[in-house]
């Protein structure tokens, strides 16, 4: 039986073209600057996101560790949302290893934070007060449904934090779905932030790696930062040689992955035994919980439909699901999925 795998698109597998392209990726010594496909991979990624320059990283978590640290110095304060990936995700990591303070503001249910919480939360002169310097949001929003935040919000956010002279970043782990759901550029999201971080390795499925945008000030500067935490690769253009292939070939078709979710998403609303949230799916992520009359506990459907179906899914909450969309699954796993729920929980 075909595995479905449904619990994240970081499952995804490189695609053979992105295979044969590793075989022959020509390499140098990134910590020298002399890998060529690392460099191509950075200018394709700055170019995309309107940047200066890029920065290839191992992850998504040092990509966001490298701009905080990068724009913050100890004791500073970095707005965030208390929903966000940075916030709850990345193992404390800005305090633990930088020692920037974090204010988490309340995240609404799609994903922004109001825009009177971040005014009022930007600190003034007082002593007792640590020092503002970053404001740093999600897009789409990982813990609020794959939203998406709308440009004018985002753009609105750029204008206070240049009003306060504060740096803006985004966690854009997933910033191309945003963009396939805005039907916009990455560019026109990446526009008022000064730095932007995204994921080659989830729904653009290569294996591995991240990059970091920003302006080539700050690129500089977060050079040191990933020397600093152990992140300057050598020959790692076999893995940026995947990354150019995603950024080729991946962006384009992300809305396919939305399209199918929201077919998921209307057959699994004809499941009596689920809830779905209300809006689902924003993007290429379903949320959904058990119906309260559905006396099993979240685990034992999920282990049924994993031996059962082949169908694995992600358990976030006490009665609560995640399935995330990618290149691989197709409409066959679809409906596969919905009839598979439909025979056990009616
Ligand atoms: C996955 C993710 C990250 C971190 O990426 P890793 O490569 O897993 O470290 C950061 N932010 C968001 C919103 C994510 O979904």
């Amino acid at each position: 039986m075909k595995i479905i795998d449904l619990r994240s698109d970081t499952v995804t597998q490189p695609t053979p073209e992105m295979r044969e392209a590793m075989s022959k990726a020509e390499v140098g010594d990134d910590v020298y600057g002399e890998d060529v496909t690392i460099n191509r991979l950075q200018e394709m990624a700055a170019e995309m996101l309107g940047k200066e320059a890029g920065i290839f990283v191992p992850s998504g978590t040092m990509g966001n560790l490298i701009a905080v640290l990068s724009h913050c110095g100890r004791g500073d304060e970095v707005i965030l949302g208390n929903k966000a990936h940075i916030f709850l995700y990345e193992a404390g990591g800005i305090s633990a290893l930088g020692g920037v303070h974090s204010q988490q503001l309340p995240n609404l249910d799609d994903g922004r934070i109001a825009l009177e919480d971040i005014e009022s939360g930007i600190r003034g002169s007082d002593p007792h007060d640590p020092v503002t310097r970053l404001i740093a949001l999600e897009n789409t929003h990982n813990r609020c449904g794959g939203s998406v935040l709308p440009l004018e919000y985002t753009n609105q956010v750029g204008e206070l934090a240049k009003k306060h002279g504060l740096s803006y970043h985004l966690d854009g782990a997933r910033v191309f779905n945003a963009a396939a759901a805005l039907s916009v550029s990455a560019k026109e999201i990446a526009a008022p932030f000064d730095s932007v971080t995204f994921c080659l390795s989830k729904g653009l499925s290569a294996p591995v790696g991240s990059v970091l945008c920003g302006s080539k000030e700050f690129i500089a500067k977060a050079h040191r930062m990933r020397k600093q935490l152990g992140g300057g690769m050598r020959q790692a253009g076999v893995l940026a040689a995947a990354g150019i292939v995603s950024l080729e070939k991946m962006t384009e078709r992300l809305g396919e992955d939305h399209a199918r979710a929201r077919k998921l998403a209307d057959g699994l609303a004809g499941v009596s035994g689920l809830s779905l949230d209300k809006g689902t799916p924003h993007t290429n992520m379903i949320f959904m919980n058990l119906a309260d009359h559905i006396d099993y506990s979240t685990s034992e459907v999920a282990d049924h439909m994993h031996k059962q179906h082949g169908l694995r899914i992600g358990v976030t909450g006490k009665r609560r699901y995640r399935l995330v969309i990618h290149n691989w699954i197709d409409d066959d796993a679809v409906e596969r999925t919905v009839a598979g729920f439909k025979k056990y929980l009616g």
